[in-house]
């Protein structure tokens, strides 16, 4: 278990498509997130895929600006956060489905 240098947090597997959706615990659908963000990460955006995220980005502005939105993201603004996400997206695209 990799422990945060400051928080007391842990690393942890994120399935980009959720495990309840069919998506499979492969490098190519796993992002690692510190355990108290991917706790909150969900309480934002429950179970959906980055891509579906992506697509329903605006339903999540009523996040923008709290304080679980900066748990996650810090300070940065959502356009930023977006861009983020589609970079994740297209990096995971080109890691092969299977090892
Ligand atoms: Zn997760």
């Amino acid at each position: 278990m990799i422990k945060h240098p400051n928080r007391d947090t842990f690393l942890s597997k994120h399935h980009i498509v959720n495990k309840i959706k069919g998506g499979k615990t492969k490098p190519r659908n796993i992002i690692m997130l510190w355990r108290d963000k991917h706790t909150v990460f969900h309480i934002i955006f429950q179970s959906y895929s980055l891509k579906e995220i992506l697509n329903k980005w605006n339903s999540f502005d009523k996040y923008f600006e709290t304080h679980l939105w900066k748990l996650v993201f810090n300070n940065n603004d959502p356009d930023y956060c977006k861009d983020v996400i589609k970079r994740i997206i297209r990096i995971k695209r080109k890691q092969p489905k299977h090892y």
